[in-house]
């Protein structure tokens, strides 16, 4: 396996940073979690538009132009004779001293990493999952705002946990007013009366690509969508949920904290949006 890191193409075995890099000490970075579908790189750009975004909120140069890190992951997925795969990019302030200050960092380490992919089983996605709510909250917009997508996902990862320890995949976290913020690396959308909503930035959620895209779908189907904040009970008394993400694409839910989602399977929104999602992948894409 290859992997980019720092301006050269190295080995697994031999893709190593320093122990001063900040990214590491203090989880100082941004990163990119993208799919490539039969050799297309899907939604490429908006994913290079959210991580350039990201770095430029927290004054984090990144070393390489987008059309450069375009390149770099096509030539990544090249290298690894990957054609569906899962595109890791990360870039961090890079190696500095044991102080907080990223003035001492001279250059952002920046590394892609390309894998085949590792989803849920197929049968969840006919099955559909089960989720809880767990205690970790979502900070909101007003906080670290969740729109950067930092190499700070202990918040993450305590819903992970969580979720491992109540025996289900996923868990959504709740802001700190209670109002459903989104799962561990999903967005969560509701559907209720043929209608769909799934919550603002706003409320604490990183604006997924995977949910812009659904959202686009589904108007074009003729869904209505909203933004709209909403609690626990919204989405236990829901006729469907699902969940949206790079990684988990379009996942139905049937369970949430012991109540049955409508009929307790994929409901029929769902998987015309699911089905839909999956023509897109396919279709568009950088080659
Ligand atoms: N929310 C969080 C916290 C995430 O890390 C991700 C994954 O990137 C998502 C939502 C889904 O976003 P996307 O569809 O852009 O992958």
């Amino acid at each position: 396996q290859w992997i980019f890191l720092n301006g050269s193409y190295v080995k697994k075995e031999d893709a190593v940073i320093s122990v001063y890099d900040h990214g590491f000490l203090y989880g100082d970075g941004v990163f990119e979690g993208i799919r490539s579908y039969s050799g297309n790189v899907f939604k490429l750009h908006e994913h290079l538009v959210r991580l350039y975004e990201s770095a430029k909120s927290i004054m984090l140069e990144i070393p390489y132009t987008q059309e450069e890190m375009t390149q770099i992951i096509v030539e990544t997925l090249r290298r690894n004779e990957l054609k569906d795969g899962y595109i890791r990019l990360v870039v961090s302030r890079g190696v500095g001293d044991l102080g907080l200050d990223p003035a001492n960092c001279r250059e952002a380490s920046v590394i892609v990493i390309a894998e085949p992919l590792r989803i849920y089983p197929k049968e969840l996605y006919d099955t559909g999952i089960e989720i809880a709510t767990v205690a970790t909250r979502r900070n909101r917009s007003d906080v670290l705002n969740p729109m950067i997508k930092s190499l700070n996902y202990l918040n993450n990862i305590l819903v992970k946990m969580e979720a491992n320890l109540a025996g289900v995949p996923e868990a959504l976290m709740l802001n700190d007013q209670g109002y459903v913020a989104e799962g561990s690396a999903d967005n969560i959308f509701i559907v209720k009366d043929g209608k769909l909503l799934t919550p603002p930035g706003h409320v604490g959620a990183l604006v997924g690509i995977t949910r812009n895209t659904i959202i686009e779908i589904a108007r074009e189907k003729g869904y209505e969508v909203e933004e709209a904040m909403f609690t626990r009970h919204e989405v236990y008394t829901a006729d469907e949920v699902f969940l949206t993400g790079t990684a988990a694409e379009v996942i139905a839910v049937v369970k949430v904290d012991g109540r049955v989602i409508g009929e307790g399977k994929p409901g029929q929104v769902t998987n015309d949006l699911l089905a839909a999602f999956r023509e897109q992948t396919v279709k568009d894409g950088v080659k």
